[in-house]
């Protein structure tokens, strides 16, 4: 087979994404690679697809056990003989599997390297006819990268061990230490490296200042009843908190994090992904090694320490390619918590300045005043082209107003009160407020004491983090957090230096804003198809619990969403649809058409159509199927028999099951054959020059059949 014919009938996709294609040609011509592929790009594909091109068999290195299940699953799912062996198998399980490698019925070997490099293992592999090695995960043999496991600097022996045959190492993120390492360490020097794009353009991005939390992300799931969506926080008992405010309105929410025991840990894990708890509230340790596609939301409750950490955690959104929106509360609080977890930490000093350096570069992403995208995409070294129209300040840019007379009255602010106040009570000064904290240190004698009144305490509260952010004011967090003035400061002071600022607007106004962007209004179409998708997901969820397996193992989305719409009915147009691949459809198919019929079944009224033009064929074709003769469907349907003819036809056409032969006596079906041949006619041309040549003896019905069953 070649590689679109095993691409299309086991995965059921017509293309490949970009680089798949040139990865796979590379490995189908025996060269070793490497592929750097964000989370969701689509990396299985590259080995998966050589690995059935090849008749022999493809082990796969896998550090982690889950990971290991959930791709052997979806492979055996599509109908490929795939199985793994790591250390949570009996004895007998691993030596049926061994059987079945030796007898090359087996395609695909999935293994740990731990199994893989245990006494005489090797030696049991040599004797099977390997053809190709993947090492997924392989930035795990780097010291450098962020998940080094020492079982991985042993694999060097693998290509030692076998120098024939093709390596191909695959990561979602390496920088280019680690990506030398990666080459160095498994021994493939001349490896090809294939770097596809970071970008996850269906990721939306948004900020909002971290202000009532818990209602925002309330409202924000209100509008995805039925989404599927991660919710990461700093703390453990912040994860408990917001799952049990979820759930008080309704919401199926669960925590998450590693004070759980390891048995609740992973039924909670698993009624995720089986899209049974629709939220999960989580620390950073979760997401490691979960493989669910649908995942169609990431919110981040409060800012994570550095953008590798986020872009991965948000990465684990929309991995089937269907957008998919992501959420980032930000305020300064968050940036000082950070800044003091790390400089409270055992960290030597050089590392502690990295990680503030890290977190710096966190915080221009949510500061930024420019695409978002831009930003993300530029700390992995990649230039956008464009701004990417998908983020909230592309949506909505900021206004900048001169600032310069606003920022000089902070700046002399400080400056009077001798560098000694934070920014709360340097608002109220500026702000002229009444209270103890101003009277004790008889601020209200100030020259600044009140000429800031014109503005609300959260305007100077977000213009001053805008000074500090952009370096006009220091802040000592030694020194509880009083304001300080430095060089910059005293160029504003001195007029020698303008200051622009973005204009504040109240948080109200920005959140709905930004809520009102994401939903569109839909098109009747579209109604109709969310509608029918709800039923196939329903349906999917089903026959996921019937087999035990997790719905997205069934279909994606993205499937599932195709499917809505096209609404196939036969088993040309189910095999067309994007993810249907012939496995699946012998397994499923016919559940998920029956479904189809019924949804359109419902949505009709007597003979006319109310949803839409499409459906007219389906409806005869399920008239017909019931054994409804033509007279029988164009009375019901209140058609002429011409037109239920035609539809008939194209149906036939398009590989349904109708036995047009019933249809027409082959006495009529000859006469009418033998006047086209002696009028040269070809299948396609117009029928009138026949109807009149037969002098009306056969309506366009007949003619019709007969020439769609003309073997020419
Ligand atoms: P990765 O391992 O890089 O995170 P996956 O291999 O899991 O990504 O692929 C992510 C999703 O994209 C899966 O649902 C997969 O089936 C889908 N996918 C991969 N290649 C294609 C393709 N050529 N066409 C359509 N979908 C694809
Ligand atoms: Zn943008």
């Amino acid at each position: 087979m070649t590689k679109e014919q095993v691409l299309k009938k086991y995965f059921g996709y017509d293309t490949f994404r970009p680089l798949q294609s040139e990865i796979i040609d590379t490995i189908l011509a025996k060269q070793d690679c490497l592929v750097l592929m964000p989370t969701g790009g689509g990396k299985s594909i590259c080995f998966q697809v050589p690995a059935l091109v090849f008749d022999g068999l493809t082990l796969v290195i896998s550090p982690l056990i889950a990971l290991m299940k959930d791709q052997v699953q979806a492979l055996q799912a599509n109908g490929v003989s795939a199985a793994y062996i790591n250390s949570t198998l009996s004895g007998a399980e691993q030596r049926d599997i061994e059987t079945r490698c030796r007898s090359g019925e087996l395609r695909l070997l999935y293994i740990s390297p731990e199994k893989l490099l245990s006494p005489n293992y090797l030696d049991f592999i040599k004797t099977l006819r390997v053809t190709l090695i993947a090492v997924d995960e392989s930035h795990c043999v780097s010291t450098w990268g962020h998940d080094f496991r020492p079982e991985y600097t042993q694999l060097h022996i693998l290509k030692k061990t076998f120098p024939e045959v093709p390596m191909v190492a695959l990561t979602a993120t390496a920088d280019r230490v680690t990506r030398k390492d990666i080459l160095k360490q498994l021994g493939i020097s001349e490896a090809k490296t294939f770097i596809a794009s970071f970008d996850r353009p269906n990721l939306g991005l948004s900020v909002l200042p971290g202000r009532n939390r818990l209602k925002v992300i309330q409202q924000f799931i209100a509008k995805r009843s039925n989404e599927s969506g991660i919710i990461y926080c700093l703390s453990r008992k912040n994860t408990e908190e917001v799952a049990e405010g979820l759930r008080k309105l309704g919401i199926r929410a669960m925590h998450y994090h590693a004070g759980i025991d390891a048995q609740t840990r992973s039924e909670v894990q698993d009624a995720f992904i089986k899209d049974e708890i629709q939220v999960m509230v989580a620390t950073i340790a979760f997401g490691m090694g979960i493989d669910k596609s649908n995942v169609r939301f990431v919110i981040h409750y409060s800012l994570p320490s550095n953008v590798e950490s986020f872009y991965q955690e948000i990465g684990r959104a929309g991995r089937d390619g269907l957008p998919s929106d992501t959420l980032l509360f930000y305020s300064f609080a968050d940036i000082i918590t950070r800044k003091e977890m790390i400089q409270n930490s055992e960290l030597p000093d050089n590392m502690k300045e990295v990680q503030l350096a890290k977190l710096d570069r966190m915080k221009q992403y949510a500061e930024s005043e420019i695409c978002r995208r831009r930003v993300l995409l530029s700390y992995f070294n990649e230039d956008a082209q464009k701004d990417c129209g998908n983020c909230d300040v592309c949506r909505n840019p900021p206004v900048k107003f001169d600032a310069t007379i606003l920022t000089q009255k902070a700046l002399s602010g400080i400056a009077r009160t001798n560098e000694k106040v934070a920014m709360g009570l340097l608002i109220d000064i500026l702000r002229g407020a009444q209270n103890r904290n101003v009277f004790e240190h008889n601020f209200q004698t100030l020259k600044t004491f009140g000429v800031g009144k014109e503005l609300k305490y959260e305007e100077w509260a977000d213009y001053i983090t805008q000074m500090l952010n952009s370096g006009i004011i220091d802040i000592a967090y030694d020194e509880r957090h009083s304001l300080k003035l430095n060089a910059v400061s005293w160029q504003v002071l001195k007029g020698e230096k303008k200051v622009p600022l973005v204009r504040f607007e109240p948080y109200e106004v920005k959140k709905a804003r930004q809520e009102e962007e994401m939903p569109r209004e839909k098109s009747k179409k579209e109604v109709i198809k969310d509608a029918l998708f709800d039923r196939l997901r329903v349906l999917r969820k089903k026959l996921a619990d019937e087999q035990n397996l997790p719905p997205f193992v069934i279909f994606s989305d993205a499937t599932l969403s195709d499917m809505a719409q096209k609404r196939p009915i036969n088993k040309i147009q189910m095999l067309a649809v994007s993810g249907v691949g012939e496995q699946k459809f012998r397994q499923f198919g016919e559940k998920f058409i029956n479904e189809i019929l019924d949804f359109v079944r419902e949505n009709s009224e007597g003979g006319k159509t109310r949803i839409a033009k499409g459906f007219t064929y389906t409806e005869t074709l399920d008239l017909y199927q019931k054994g409804l003769s033509v007279e029988d469907i164009a009375m019901r349907r209140n058609l002429s028999t011409v037109t239920v003819i035609s539809h008939l036809v194209k149906l036939h056409e398009e590989g349904n099951d109708i036995n047009l032969r019933d249809l027409i006596p082959s006495y009529e079906y000859n006469q009418i054959i033998a006047a086209a041949m002696r009028l040269n006619m070809q299948k396609g041309d117009a029928l009138k020059p026949l109807f009149e040549d037969l002098e009306g003896l056969y309506d366009y019905g007949k003619l019709r059949i007969a020439i769609a069953l003309w073997d020419v």
